[in-house]
């Protein structure tokens, strides 16, 4: 099953190693066919070369939308060498075999991403390209088909140890070759749901390109892999790391989190993430300080925690963040001397993203469930109606913290509470089942962090609260009211708002209600 190649077609937009893998077929033997740009680069690096026009008697035609789509090309490619009835059958309309195809396609991806207008990505949807790739795949038992630069060194040294490749190969490679095709159609599908306003269309085809085998996944026995899906939006897929050993698939999740999160807020903010959820949040007048007041909030469960910046992360910030044990910081950038500090910390993981993910960015996001997946458009809102409801309306900083509290609690699992004071979050509830314990966790957790920190009362006192849904009783608020919260925001909604609201203006609380929820589940 060592298959020698008698001839080879080199079709790709994308010329990187081609004259290498060139030069190797023709070592060996190989016949080199090429369509018009292909052709040309061969020719340049002096490598004798048979255009498909001439090979097949009929030119290029329609600006290129028709070059390989002949029998001459399709049957030398499809044509099984095992069935004496197929070989008789070339041979009658004179169709060499051709026993290698290596072609990558019109760059629809990046043409869309260049955000370049319809009529030029129309023109960059490859249809011949495909149909080579799909074709040679098919037959990989007699042909074999590459369809990416990162291939072709393989090939080379098979040529030149084997002279010829194996049917191992052949199939990984058909493989490959199937699962790009599935991801160009699926880029074109996404576009055309996109340009209709359609984000989520009747086939929703999302198909992600391996950048990473990770170790494993959430637990040792559980494989896993970070796939990227082509959007490059800044974060865990554009990230560059500095230092530090292999991120792990939590790691992972939990860096995504804080990100997103730290995006939100305009001001230097820093988010500390622990499984998913912030345990401190702060907006201050620089990271250093940000980072002390995120600190502040829930150090115990900072400790070993991911750590994202807003800002490109000064020395002085990674100073202090380097005091404690922190698994992975993650920043648009970060300046020398910030990254000559964390070098010192050998485990700690720096990832520099390049920039901020825009959190207006439309966007769909899945989760797997029994027999498919639930797909839905990402949370990009932000509350921008404060209604007040009680006799007394927040004062101007109250209101401020109270923004930045729902801000926060849209990245709390649910329930989520979060207590905000001075533009930091002082004590946070998340994921718990009934709002009242996210309420009451949050208000015991702000108490010992304030003994820890040497203050003597609870860090809640005069805080403000946001609610990512509505309170359903009066009871999770009255827990928040004891804990010192002066005022609230929430949605409002529930059908015993007026309770709620009973509640608050018999304690003097001032409570707002933005008529927008944000559930995490
Ligand atoms: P070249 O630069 O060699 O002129 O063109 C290479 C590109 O043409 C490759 O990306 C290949 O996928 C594509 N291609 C090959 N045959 C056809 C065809 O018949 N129609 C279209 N639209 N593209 C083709």
């Amino acid at each position: 099953d060592i298959l020698p190649i008698r001839r080879a077609l080199l079709s790709v937009s994308d010329k990187t190693g081609l004259i290498a893998l060139a030069r190797a077929l023709a070592a060996q033997g190989a016949e080199l066919l090429s369509t018009g740009g292909s052709a040309k680069a061969l020719r340049d690096a002096g490598l004798p070369v048979t255009e498909v026009s001439d090979h097949t008697g009929f030119p290029e035609i329609l600006d290129g939308r028709v070059k390989t789509l002949v029998p001459q090309i399709h049957g030398g490619i499809l044509g099984r060498r095992d069935l004496p009835e197929h070989l008789a059958q070339m041979e009658q309309h004179k169709i060499a075999p051709i026993d290698l195809v290596c072609v990558n396609l019109y760059p629809f991806e990046a043409t869309v991403a260049s955000g370049a207008d319809a009529e030029d990505c129309i023109e960059n949807i490859d249809i011949g390209g495909p149909a080579l790739i799909r074709a040679a795949a098919k037959n990989h038992q007699h042909v074999a088909i590459l369809t990416d630069p990162s291939q072709y060194e393989a090939v080379i040294d098979s040529l030149k140890a084997l002279k010829g490749t194996t049917i191992a190969d052949r199939r990984a490679w058909a493989g490959a070759a199937y699962a790009r095709t599935a991801a160009y159609d699926a880029a074109i599908a996404a576009w055309f749901a996109r340009e209709r306003g359609d984000a989520l269309p009747a086939r929703l085809a999302m198909v992600g390109t391996r950048a990473e085998a990770l170790r494993y996944g959430e637990n040792p026995h559980q494989s896993a892999a970070f796939y990227t899906d082509g959007t490059n939006r800044p974060g865990i897929a554009t990230a560059r790391q500095i230092q530090g050993k292999s991120l792990s698939y939590n790691n992972l999740n939990d860096t995504d989190a804080a990100f997103e999160a730290v995006a939100e807020f305009t001001r230097p903010a820093v988010v500390i993430v622990k499984h998913a959820n912030p345990c401190g949040v702060a907006e201050a007048d620089d990271l250093a300080t940000a980072w002390d007041l995120a600190l502040r909030c829930d150090p115990v469960s900072a400790f070993g925690g991911i750590v994202a910046v807003n800002r490109i992360l000064d020395e002085a910030a990674a100073i202090r963040i380097a005091r404690i044990f922190t698994e992975v910081i993650v920043a648009p950038d970060a300046t020398e001397e910030a990254k000559a500090v964390l070098s010192a910390k050998k485990n700690l993981r720096l990832l520099l993203t390049g920039g901020l993910p825009d959190p207006a960015q439309p966007g769909v996001v899945v989760k797997s469930v029994a027999g498919g997946f639930l797909a839905q458009t990402r949370d990009d809102g932000r509350a921008t109606s404060f209604k007040v409801v009680t006799r007394r309306a927040p004062t101007e900083k109250e209101l401020a913290d109270l923004q930045l509290a729902f801000r926060v609690a849209k990245h709390v699992k649910s329930n989520a509470i979060v207590y905000v004071k001075d533009g930091a979050t002082v004590g946070i509830g998340a994921g718990q089942m009934s709002r009242v314990d996210s309420a009451r966790i949050a208000a015991s957790k702000s108490a010992e962090a304030a003994q820890a920190a040497g203050i003597d009362q609870p860090l809640t006192t005069n805080s403000v609260v946001a609610s990512d849904a509505f309170f359903p009783f009066a009871d999770g608020l009255e827990v928040a009211i004891a804990a010192g919260a002066t005022a609230v925001i929430q949605p409002g909604g529930s059908i015993r708002d007026n309770e709620v609201i009973a509640a608050a203006d018999k304690a003097g609380v001032a409570m707002v209600f933005t008529g927008m929820r944000h559930f995490r589940h």
